[in-house]
C-alpha cells in the first residue's frame, strides 16, 4: 500500500503547489521510489474540458482520454509518469457520481449527505491505484478555507485517520510576504493559514514557504513554534529563474529529507544526475533562437503551457535558449502578416477553438510556406495550414472548416475540414451527433498513426508507427487528399485504417509540418519530444540564414 502525501495551499493561490508536488515526486523518484501524482479540484465543473483557457489555462489530455487540470502536465513533465483518467477529479465529478448512485438506488433509502457520502466517494477515488506505487501524492486545488474545498479537506483528514499511523502526511504551501518598509518577512499569514488547517483537523508535517529570499533563522524558528512543525521541516521555496531548477533547489533546502523523516523513513542519497543535466542545458546554452507562437489566447500564457515547455525542451535538446514570443493573430486578420512575423526563426500555430483569429493564422502558414520559414501547426494549426494550401495553392478559393460555418450559422466554405462524427477506437466505433453535449465528446486521448516511409516525420520519429494524444472535433477531409498531394502537400501520417489524416508536410520546404494531435503533451525536459527537438534545430538552421 502506497504512502500518501497530501499537498494543500494557503494564504494566496498561484503559489506553485502543482510544481512543488511535481518536484517532490521527482525527488522521491531520484531516491528510487515509484510515485503517482493526483489532483483534486474543488470546482463544480465535471472536468476542465468545457472551460475557456482564460478561466483555467490549458486542458491537459491523458492517454486514456481524460481532459484534466494543467497541473497534470507538470506532474508528467517532472516525473515522466503518464497520468490517467483516475489522477484528476473535481467536486463536479464526485457529486455527479454520488447523484448517479442515488438515482440508481445504491444508497438503499438513506439521506445523502456531504459526510459520509461525498467524503466516502472522494476516499474511494484516493484509493484507486494505491497498491501500485510507493508514494501517492495528492494535491488539493484552491486554498484552505475555500467553501468548495471543505469536503476534500474533510476527506483527506478522514483518510489519514482510517489508515495505519504514519501512512499519510500533510504538506502545506504558503507565502511569506516581504515588507520592504520594515525589511521583514512576515510569518503571520502562514500562522493563520495553518490555524485554519488545524481547525479542520489537519496538522501539517512539512511547511513549504514561498518567499523572495532566504528565510532567516529567527523566522524559521517562529514558524516552527507557532505552526507546530519541526524547524527542519520548514522549507524555504525561493523564487527561481526556471521551473526546472525546482527539484534541485528544494533538495538543497531539505524538502525530500523532511518528507521522508515525516514518514519515519531514513534518507538515502538521491541520484539527481537527470536534473543536473537539465540545469546544465538551460544555464549553459550555446546560442538562442526566437520562435513565435501565433494564437488567440496570447494574453494568457497558461493557455499554451505545454507548447511553451515543449519548445524549451526542444531548445535543451539542441543546447540553445528558445525565446518564445506570443503573437496575437487577430491583429493581422485583415492586414499584412509579414511585419508581425518577420525576424522569427520559426513559427508555431497551436491548437484552438472557434473562428476568431483564424484568418491571421492562415496568413502565418502562408508566410512560412512562401518564405521557407519553419512552421509547426498543431491541431487547429494543422487544419489551417491545410486550408491555406487548398485556398492558395490548390486554388480552392472558398476552402474552410465546418467549425466556422457552424459557429456563424451559415454555409460559407467548402469544408476541407469537416465535423467528425464516427471513428474507430481500438475495436469499436465511436459515434457522435451534431447536438451532442460539449463535455467529453471530442476525439480524445492516445491514437496510433502510421507514417509514410521516407517522409520527414518518419525520419524525425525514427519509426513509422507512433501514438500521440488528441483533442479535436473536426478533421481534414481525405476527399481533398489527392488534390493537395498533387500540389506538394504530403499526407505523411494517417490513422491505421487510412481514414483520418494525422500529419501533413510540404515536400519542398525545409520544415513545414502540421499534426492533428498534441505532441507537446508528451514532451519532458529530460526527454524532449522529437518533433520539438527537430523544429528547434530547423529554427537554428534558419537563424544562420538570416
Ligand atoms: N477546433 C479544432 C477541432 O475541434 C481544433 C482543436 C484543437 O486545436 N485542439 O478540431
Amino acid at each position: 500500500m502506497a504512502r500518501y502525501i497530501f499537498i494543500t495551499g494557503g494564504v494566496v493561490s498561484s503559489l506553485g503547489k502543482g510544481l512543488a508536488s511535481a518536484a517532490v515526486g521527482a525527488l522521491l523518484q531520484a531516491r528510487g521510489y515509484s510515485v503517482r501524482l493526483r489532483k483534486l479540484d474543488p470546482y463544480l465543473n465535471v472536468d476542465p474540458g468545457t472551460m475557456s483557457p482564460f478561466e483555467h489555462g490549458e486542458v491537459f489530455v491523458t492517454d486514456d482520454g481524460a481532459e484534466t487540470d494543467l497541473d497534470l502536465g507538470h506532474y508528467e513533465r517532472f516525473t515522466g509518469v503518464a497520468a490517467r483518467n483516475t489522477d484528476s477529479v473535481s467536486s463536479g465529478r464526485i457529486y455527479s457520481t454520488v447523484l448517479e448512485k442515488e438515482r440508481r438506488g445504491d444508497y438503499l433509502g438513506k439521506t445523502i449527505q456531504v459526510i459520509p457520502h461525498v467524503t466516502d466517494q472522494i476516499k474511494e477515488f484516493l484509493d484507486v491505484g494505491g497498491d501500485e506505487v510507493d508514494f501517492m501524492l495528492c494535491e488539493i486545488g484552491g486554498t484552505v478555507g475555500d467553501i468548495e474545498g471543505l469536503p476534500f479537506f474533510e476527506a483527506i483528514r478522514q483518510y489519514a485517520n482510517d489508515k495505519p499511523r504514519g501512512q499519510c502526511i500533510f504538506m502545506h504551501l504558503t507565502l511569506l510576504p516581504y515588507i520592504a518598509a520594515s525589511g521583514e518577512l512576515k510569518t503571520k499569514p502562514t500562522q493563520h493559514s495553518v490555524k485554519e488547517l488545524r481547525s479542520i483537523g489537519i496538522a501539517p508535517d512539512v511547511l513549504v514557504c514561498r518567499s523572495e529570499g532566504p528565510i532567516p533563522k529567527k523566522e524559521r524558528e517562529k514558524l516552527a513554534l507557532f505552526c507546530n512543525v519541526r524547524p527542519d521541516s520548514v522549507i524555504a521555496a525561493q523564487d527561481l529563474k526556471t521551473i526546472y531548477e525546482v527539484p534541485l533547489a528544494y533538495h538543497r533546502e531539505g524538502l525530500d529529507t523532511a518528507v521522508l523523516n515525516a514518514f519515519g523513513m531514513g534518507s538515502t542519497e538521491p541520484d539527481l544526475s537527470r536534473w543536473e543535466d537539465v540545469y546544465d542545458r538551460i544555464f549553459n546554452a550555446e546560442g538562442e533562437v526566437n520562435i513565435a507562437i501565433v494564437g488567440k489566447y496570447t494574453q494568457l500564457e497558461d493557455a499554451y503551457k505545454s507548447v511553451k515547455e515543449a519548445l524549451i525542451h526542444g531548445g535543451m535538446a539542441n543546447r540553445v535558449k528558445v525565446n518564445v514570443d506570443w503573437v496575437d493573430s487577430e491583429v493581422f486578420d485583415t492586414t499584412d502578416a509579414a511585419p508581425h512575423l518577420e525576424g522569427y526563426h520559426a513559427i508555431l500555430v497551436p491548437g484552438g477553438f472557434g473562428e476568431r483569429g483564424t484568418e491571421g493564422k492562415i496568413k502565418a502558414a502562408q508566410f512560412c510556406r512562401e518564405r521557407k520559414v519553419p512552421y509547426m501547426g498543431i491541431c487547429l494549426g494543422m487544419q489551417l495550414a491545410v486550408i491555406e494550401a487548398a485556398r492558395n495553392v490548390a486554388k480552392l478559393a472558398d476552402a474552410g472548416s465546418e467549425e466556422f460555418d457552424h459557429e456563424a450559422g451559415e454555409k460559407r466554405f467548402t469544408p476541407v475540414v469537416y465535423h467528425l462524427k464516427e471513428w474507430v477506437q481500438g475495436n469499436h466505433t465511436v459515434k457522435r451527433k451534431s447536438d451532442d453535449d460539449k463535455g467529453g465528446t471530442l476525439r480524445l486521448g492516445a491514437y496510433t498513426a502510421h507514417l509514410a516511409e521516407g517522409s520527414k516525420v518518419a525520419e524525425i520519429y525514427g519509426t513509422t508507427e507512433i501514438e500521440e494524444r488528441h483533442r479535436h472535433r473536426y478533421e481534414v477531409d481525405t476527399k481533398f487528399r489527392q488534390q493537395l498531394e498533387d500540389v506538394g502537400l504530403q499526407f505523411s501520417g494517417m490513422s491505421p485504417d487510412g481514414s483520418l489524416p494525422e500529419i501533413v508536410e510540404w515536400k519542398d520546404h525545409p520544415w513545414f509540418i502540421g499534426v492533428q494531435y498534441h505532441p507537446e503533451l508528451k514532451s519532458k525536459p529530460f526527454e524532449p519530444h522529437p518533433l520539438f527537438a527537430s523544429f528547434v534545430k530547423a529554427a537554428i538552421e534558419n537563424s544562420r540564414l538570416v
